[in-house]
């Protein structure tokens, strides 16, 4: 196991775009030693979603888990540790919602980001068979947002206004209503 670096925004590998897994390489031995090692990374930081190119790896390649319970996000069901591999989204009929969104290459700011609250996700997991998973709410925000970093995009490409970035510790006097 390694606990590896997370890179933060100003690196560049996080603004590239990643390039996708062939099959093959899922059975490699690189891979699944980058997969333990991005597990490790995730679970030390203390993050729920950690993607390769967070770890300078600007490969397709995406992890979740969401403890559950009582979470910064409030009460929050849970959803085990899982891999995707080449994902994608399709954006479903429903409403945007915003909330306010950390990373981990993005340490000590927070921002409040609206995005689609209904959405399909598409992807292979490690045996290369497939996913399909509908997701409503956070967990929409979540994937949309670990997913937009193999797109070398960052939360705050998306937010619409400068005001609504602010530090963690600040945090508590943002307000969020008067937007
Ligand atoms: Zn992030």
């Amino acid at each position: 196991m390694a606990v590896r670096e997370i890179i933060r925004m100003g690196h560049p590998t996080l603004r590239q775009v990643a390039r996708p897994l062939e099959l093959a390489e899922l059975s490699s031995p690189r891979i699944a030693e980058l997969v333990q090692d991005m597990v490790d990374t995730l679970r030390q930081a203390g993050g729920i979603g950690l993607a390769a190119p967070q770890i300078n790896e600007p490969l397709r390649l995406a992890i979740i888990e969401i403890p559950g319970g009582a979470s910064r996000y409030g009460e929050t069901p849970s959803m085990p540790l899982t891999v995707f591999v080449n994902p994608e989204i399709e954006l479903l009929e429903g409403d945007s919602a915003g909330y306010w969104e950390g990373c981990l290459s993005v340490p000590g700011l927070r921002g409040f980001i609206e995005r689609p609250q209904h959405i399909r996700v598409r992807a292979l997991d490690m045996n290369g068979a497939p996913i399909e998973l509908e997701l409503h709410g956070l967990f929409a925000t979540v994937f949309q947002h670990e997913f937009d970093h193999l797109d070398g995009t960052l939360y705050v490409d998306r937010l619409k206004d400068s005001r609504l970035l602010v530090f963690e510790d600040m945090l508590h006097t943002a307000l969020v209503d008067d937007f």
